[in-house]
């Protein structure tokens, strides 16, 4: 439905939106694993939606509503992520249809490294074919056993480590890929706060610490949008999880928080907060910016009329349904979507693809000679202004970029554009963010298409 309202805006040419809207290949696997002496048939499966631009790039999903129809609505989104943030890759998605809570660690490293095996013998893995990397119920180790398995297959080829992204630090991760998803949907957020149209439609003031905040999901994209949100002075007055919510109007403690509910399981007798008890409640309180972080299709026709927030921020895949979206326009509610919100894990997953390719940790080859430069200039104010700087001074100019700087400068930056080109389109075509963000999605997507013209078509 998104696809269409935008492909009807966009200049593009019916024949190229035909050709892009259908997904280019599809892959289901079935495969015995033998559990408790009991043989169970395993289903997973790999889309890649669109391969105008190789590797094609998409996570891997263990849950059990995986199924076909999942897998390649959510590889078209990726399709239209990395054209977002110019990240120059098609769309994927893979999943496995299992409850990954259901089996032994060890039975989960032998159903993923299996499925890497099926993927591996169809040409559905490789860093310059198709590069998965976590998604629900996936994380760094199942990536690191992928990628042990890939390179069994592959045992010459120098590039093999780049098979997959979101790995381990000391297997080829990048710094900074843990926090990239919540940074990028702060800095999202951010930017469209500091619009002054948006100041002007909300009625706020475009200052980070004047916002109250509400985040369903505690998880990796949670936990993190909290963190930077947080740091930067805003009020988190409330987190919705499975369990419960909790709430407090004058804001919550992130890292108490996370360390109550690691210790307990669940935010329950939290002291100093109020228990909201029916967990999707949380979404209907008043406050700033709500940030759906954890499934799809949470804000449904059943609550979007009960939405009180003024900006809606989209860090989970697809947690607004087609109809209550309308019904939060229709409220005047700005949705800033996960298209370009939660972008943040895939620009720093091909920041990490490329540091494999270069077989180099970012900033190894620079951080010491910028730091000479600097101290270089420092030396020199210091003899001509008469003023020694006090060593915590000279340590903050001085500082060369480590990895974490790169990876976090180069979110911030990318973040920074995708937000300006989407609020650029939707006030030149006069539509809402997600419409806008699919128009520029296509058009990029399009000019590969075109540009490349289209063999063997006539
Ligand atoms: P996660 O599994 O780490 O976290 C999800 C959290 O949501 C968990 O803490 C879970 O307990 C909680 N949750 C589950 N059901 C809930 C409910 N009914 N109410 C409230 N909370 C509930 O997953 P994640 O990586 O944080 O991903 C969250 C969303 O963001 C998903 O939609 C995912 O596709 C999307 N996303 C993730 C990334 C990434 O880099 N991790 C990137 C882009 C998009």
């Amino acid at each position: 439905m998104y696809f269409d309202k935008a492909a009807g805006i966009s200049g593009v040419s019916q024949k190229t939106l035909s050709h892009m809207k259908a997904p280019d290949c599809m892959l289901k696997v079935t495969f015995p694993i033998e559990i408790k002496d009991k043989v169970e048939i395993i289903t997973g499966f790999r889309v890649h939606h669109s391969r105008h631009m190789l590797p094609v790039k998409g996570g891997i999903r263990f849950a059990t509503d995986v199924d076909e129809q999942e897998v390649t609505a959510l590889a078209a989104l990726m399709t239209y992520k990395c054209a977002i943030v110019d990240v120059p890759f098609g769309g994927a998605k893979g999943g496995i249809s299992i409850d990954p809570k259901n089996y032994t660690d060890a039975e989960v490293e032998r159903i993923t490294r299996r499925y890497t095996v099926e993927l591996c013998q169809k040409s559905f893995i490789g860093p310059g074919t198709d590069v998965p990397a976590p998604d629900v119920g996936t994380g760094a180790r199942e990536m690191a056993w992928i990628m042990d398995t890939y390179r069994q297959f592959h045992p010459n080829e120098v590039d093999s480590i780049g098979c997959v992204t979101g790995k381990p630090i000391p297997l080829g991760g990048v710094r900074g890929r843990n926090e990239s998803t919540g940074l990028g949907v702060y800095y999202g957020i951010r930017e469209f706060v500091s619009y002054p149209e948006v100041q002007k439609h909300t009625g706020l003031s475009g200052d980070i610490k004047d916002l109250r905040i509400i985040i369903q999901g505690f998880g990796k994209v949670g936990y993190w949008a909290a963190k930077f949100f947080e740091q930067n002075g805003a009020k988190i007055i409330g987190i919705g999880e499975k369990e419960c919510g909790v709430y407090n109007p004058n804001g919550l403690n992130i890292d108490k928080l996370f360390n109550y509910r690691r210790s307990r399981g669940s935010f329950l007798g939290m002291p100093n907060v109020d228990i909201i008890e029916d967990p999707l409640e949380i979404l209907e309180l008043e406050c700033d910016v709500l940030i759906p972080a954890a499934l799809e299709r949470q804000i449904g026709l059943r609550n979007a009329d009960k939405i009180k927030a003024k900006i809606v921020g989209e860090a989970a895949n697809g947690p607004t349904t087609p109809l209550a979206n309308e019904v939060l326009l229709m409220k005047g509610i700005l949705v800033i979507p996960d298209l370009l919100l939660n972008a943040g894990g895939v620009t720093v997953s091909y920041f990490e693809w490329l540091k494999n390719l270069s077989h180099m940790r970012f900033g190894r080859m620079t951080k010491k000679w910028d730091e000479l430069g600097k101290s270089q200039i420092v030396e020199l104010v210091e003899r001509n202004v008469a003023r020694k700087l006090s060593e915590t001074e000279k340590k903050q100019v001085v500082h060369g970029a480590n990895e974490t700087d790169l990876v976090f400068s180069g979110l911030e930056d990318t973040m920074i554009s995708a937000c300006s080109e989407t609020r650029r389109t939707a006030i030149s075509k006069d539509i809402d963010y997600r419409t806008a963000a699919f128009v520029n999605a296509i058009e990029k997507v399009a000019a590969v298409y075109e540009g490349s013209g289209i063999m063997f078509m006539n």
